[in-house]
């Protein structure tokens, strides 16, 4: 057996990897490439009550959702954390994510500074923070303009608020400058293997070194 799959085998706990970062760094980038190549983590869904943009699919990019469910799912504990972004709810759903975690199973978070301090309350042990940066102004600003996913005005509104998100950096457990996207990509996977060794979320351990020491 690789050593990648002796220590796979080895039961643990999953993990909540969450990116955050000012809109236009690359989180969305690193988020696909990740979720491409790795089938251990999968994205957590989350639910809104904004209008679906041309090209979401319900159920893949978010559950969109009414006032009246989002406070319904709200008042029955159904959310493990909540926020209001540009006027409209977002939320992670709670059942998924620990059902995910229980079988081992690692689950990604595209959230806000909001959301990330409230499973920081919630479920501290199981969080991982990563935030994305830009390396410059200007190469935020020129990835927003060539993203083409936005009208001049939206872009501006965007890099307007970028200095308020960005704020949030010493809240993250680490931090990426994503200048060349190769590099960040491999730091992410660095980051991600290294936490999945974590002791503490290793449950299978007491029982494989049971059995090594048994058999020495
Ligand atoms: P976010 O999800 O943080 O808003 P995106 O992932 O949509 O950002 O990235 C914004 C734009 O910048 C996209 O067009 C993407 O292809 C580009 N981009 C991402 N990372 C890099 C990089 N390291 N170098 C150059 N362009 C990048
Ligand atoms: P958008 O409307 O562009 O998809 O998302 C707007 C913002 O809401 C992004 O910063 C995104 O990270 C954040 N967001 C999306 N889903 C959630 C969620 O479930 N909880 C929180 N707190 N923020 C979210």
């Amino acid at each position: 057996m690789s050593e990648a799959s002796i220590n796979d085998a080895v039961a643990r706990r999953g993990l909540m990897l969450v990116l955050s970062s000012p809109s236009g760094a690359g989180k969305s980038t690193l988020a696909r490439d990740l979720l491409a190549k790795d089938d251990a983590i999968t994205l957590s869904v989350s639910v809104t009550t904004r209008p679906p943009r041309e090209g979401e699919v319900d159920g893949r990019d978010y559950f969109f959702i009414s006032q009246d469910k989002f406070a319904e799912m709200r008042d029955g504990g159904e959310l493990l954390e909540w926020a209001e972004v540009f006027g409209n709810s977002y939320a992670t759903p709670r059942a998924a994510v620990e059902e995910a975690l229980s079988h081992g199973h690692d689950v990604l978070f595209d959230i806000d500074w909001q959301g990330t301090q409230q499973l920081a309350s919630a479920m501290a042990d199981d969080l991982v923070r990563v935030f994305i940066l830009p390396p410059s102004a200007t190469a935020l600003s020129e990835r927003l303009i060539n993203r083409a996913q936005d009208s001049s005005a939206v872009v501006a509104k965007r890099m307007a608020e970028a200095a308020k998100e960005i704020s949030h950096w010493p809240e993250y457990d680490y931090v990426i400058i994503n200048d060349d996207l190769e590099v960040a990509k491999a730091s992410l996977a660095a980051i991600l293997a290294a936490e999945r060794l974590k002791r503490k979320r290793r449950t299978g351990l007491v029982a494989f070194t049971r059995t090594l020491v048994d058999n020495l």
